[in-house]
């Protein structure tokens, strides 16, 4: 089995990506590991198994990868929030910040019935306001967000103040 320490070192961090100053957290070092990917999605699995999740909300692009896989093994439906103009029928969206300029991400509106039970996945919270804008995007439609799961938590942006008082776990903290 193995332990989060080991999990951690299969975590690329790559300094000046996308831009000069930022480290970047590269997971596809621990997606590619057959042990780590197992113990990434054990880890989500145990915790979100029999919680009465009705919906796993991922991220575009990387909330897919380990959205899909909690939603399959805990008898949950999978919704994808993607970026904006992506989704074919009618849809809910939202317009945040970022540090240049905005970014809009949209679900479907149908995607969800009023009071349903929503986990939200991305890989990493950094400013929170990717997932700010996914849990605006469950409560518009009428849902209720159980928890925000990440792989990833860099702790000095404080992403979790932009959320609302919601429950947020996250696997490995930098
Ligand atoms: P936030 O909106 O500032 O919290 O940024 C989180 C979003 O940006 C997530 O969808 C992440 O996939 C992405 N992101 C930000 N920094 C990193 C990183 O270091 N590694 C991987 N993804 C990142």
């Amino acid at each position: 089995k193995l332990e989060m320490e080991r999990l951690k070192e299969l975590i690329r961090s790559i300094p000046d990506f996308p831009e000069k100053g930022v480290m970047f957290r590269d997971i596809t070092t621990a997606l590619k590991d057959k042990q780590g990917l197992h113990a990434i999605i054990d880890d989500f699995t145990n915790r979100y198994t029999d919680k009465g999740i009705d919906y796993v909300l991922g991220a575009d692009a990387r909330g897919f990868i380990f959205g899909a896989a909690i939603a399959y093994n805990i008898g949950a439906g999978f919704v994808p929030a993607r970026k904006i103009g992506k989704l074919p029928g009618e849809t809910a969206r939202v317009e945040y910040d970022l540090e240049y300029g905005t970014n809009t991400i949209e679900v479907h509106n149908d995607a969800f019935e009023k009071g349903a039970n929503v986990l939200i996945v991305d890989d990493l919270l950094a400013t929170g306001g990717t997932a700010a804008a996914m849990v605006k995007l469950v409560e518009m439609l009428g849902a209720d967000v159980y928890e925000l799961a990440f792989l990833i938590e860099l702790e000095d942006l404080n992403g979790r103040d932009l959320l609302d008082g919601h429950s947020v776990y996250s696997i490995l903290k930098y």
